[in-house]
């Protein structure tokens, strides 16, 4: 099968002062479609710069990206914008919900400059709350509800558009373990739904429930590892999704 995201020698340098800081240096990765792929590394490593890049938020200093087959190092800020709305869904450590709507608002948020009737974006977004189990809450504010209830939000915000692939940067850096337990449960659930998932963690444990970890250091990835992926599930005790 085609592969989803093609990386060759991947490279983001920043200036800095005189010179420049590597920030991303090499990089070769490959992910097929439906993969789960975990990305480790101490802060500085680069992971933050390697997924804005697979994320279509920034563009490559050299190298080559494809994202299903399309070269994104070249596409005009139009392209690579509607690209990004059609692929892939964004889920943050701090979930960066808007306060004052409710969680069906903010799921049908990435629908509204899509030309999509508001009666289809609404039952989109119930679709996709539902999905993440929150059918009961659609209504609730943010500060309503919880922790981990708000990620879910986030997470149906990102899955609402339909995309390929779901980009995490530490989706549960905020959150306990037990809750963190929980939303990496959806996250196997959703992978085996089909959807690819790329996700940013400095925790073994949560980069233990991707089937793959990539380990960056100094903005090199040097070691691509894949793995049997830990059940979180069966770890809460409780069938799930
Ligand atoms: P991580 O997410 O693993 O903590 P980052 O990708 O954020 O690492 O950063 C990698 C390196 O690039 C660091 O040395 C960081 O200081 C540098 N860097 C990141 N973004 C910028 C920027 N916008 N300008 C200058 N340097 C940057
Ligand atoms: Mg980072």
């Amino acid at each position: 099968m085609d592969a989803l995201i093609e990386t060759r020698d991947l490279t983001r340098h920043y200036p800095s002062g005189e010179g420049v800081v590597a920030a991303l240096e090499g990089v070769n990765v490959s992910m097929r479609p439906g993969e789960f792929v975990a990305a480790m590394g101490p802060s500085g490593s680069g992971k933050s710069t390697f997924l804005n890049l697979i994320g279509c938020l920034d563009q490559p200093t050299r190298g080559s990206y494809r994202l299903a087959g399309e070269e994104v190092g070249t596409l005009s800020p139009e392209r690579l914008a509607a690209l990004r709305g059609e692929k892939i869904g964004f889920v943050f450590q701090s979930f960066h919900l808007l306060p004052r709507s409710d969680a069906l608002s903010n799921v049908m948020m990435p629908m509204l400059y899509r030309g999509i009737p508001p009666k289809i974006r609404r039952e989109r977004a119930e679709m996709a709350l539902e999905r993440v189990g929150l059918a009961s809450r659609m209504h609730h504010t943010p500060s309503q509800l919880s922790g981990g209830q708000q990620q879910r939000v986030a997470i149906a915000r990102a899955l609402v558009c339909g995309p390929e692939l779901l980009l995490a940067d530490e989706p549960t850096g905020a959150l306990d373990s037990r809750t963190g337990l929980e939303i990496m449960a959806l996250f196997q659930a959703l992978n085996r739904s089909g959807v690819s998932i790329l996700c940013v963690t400095h925790d073994p444990d949560v980069a233990a429930f991707a089937g793959r970890t990539l380990r960056f250091r100094d903005g090199r990835l040097f070691e691509d590892e894949t793995h049997p992926p830990v059940d979180a599930a069966a770890m809460i005790g409780v069938p799930f999704a």
